[in-house]
């Protein structure tokens, strides 16, 4: 199969500092690996507060759309947004942001495999804990909302970050990792999961 086969998609994760507090790295990765997708690079590592706004701001439409995103959830509760403009919005959320994120260890890791950016968001769930739903990670571990974590003036605290598109996990995983950090090996899993034919489970 080519480079370009759906298969060899990657995604960044990174459990969070409030996710390492919380002893949840086993049962996080638990649930990435469950799903069929291959781990192919993971370390530990504590980010400085440049590292991790560079993170955030490799997609230049991550503050617009993090402030609509913010203020429309706002809206959908019948409440008032802290600011009617997204940048003001998310001026306040990096700051608080890299805070959150540089206060201890986190860690990072790529998954690979077929729709991983997709699978690996739908397992993590919807960024405020709240809203997000049952059965994902940030539904199922952790208690936080944009209200609270607005009334304390920190970033909303959501155990783990994941990818948002392909382009944004290219450039997110080049930030974090350097290529021979990611290991190219194969899973025996991945025959049962790709495997066109299926043959060879039988004894002939
Ligand atoms: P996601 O992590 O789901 O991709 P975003 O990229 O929009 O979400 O935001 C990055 C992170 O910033 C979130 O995971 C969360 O920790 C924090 N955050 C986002 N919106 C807010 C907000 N309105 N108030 C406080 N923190 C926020
Ligand atoms: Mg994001």
């Amino acid at each position: 199969m080519s480079d370009t086969h759906p298969k060899h998609e990657r995604t960044l994760v990174v459990v969070k500092p409030d996710g390492i507090q919380r002893s949840l790295v086993g049962e996080i990765i638990k649930r990435y690996e469950q799903s069929g997708l291959k781990l192919v690079g993971v370390k530990m590592l504590v980010p400085t507060a440049d590292f991790v706004e560079q993170h955030y701001t490799l997609d230049p439409e991550w503050r617009m759309k993090t402030g609509m995103k913010t203020i429309e959830s706002y809206k959908k509760k019948g409440k008032q947004p802290p600011s009617e403009d997204p940048l003001a919005i998310t001026a306040i959320i990096l700051r608080n942001l890299t805070k959150y994120l540089s206060r201890g260890p986190v860690v990072a890791m790529v998954w690979q495999g077929m729709h991983a950016v997709g699978i690996v968001r739908k397992i993590t769930g919807g960024t405020e804990p709240l809203t997000s739903d049952m059965g994902t990670i940030r539904g199922d571990y952790t208690i936080d909302s944009y209200e609270v974590s607005d009334v304390d003036g920190r970033a909303v605290r959501n155990l783990v970050h994941a990818s948002g598109s392909v382009d944004e996990a290219e450039k997110e995983i080049t930030h974090w990792f350097k290529e021979g950090e990611l290991i190219d090996y194969r899973l025996i899993n991945e025959a049962m999961i790709y495997d066109k034919e299926l043959e060879g489970i039988l004894r002939a």
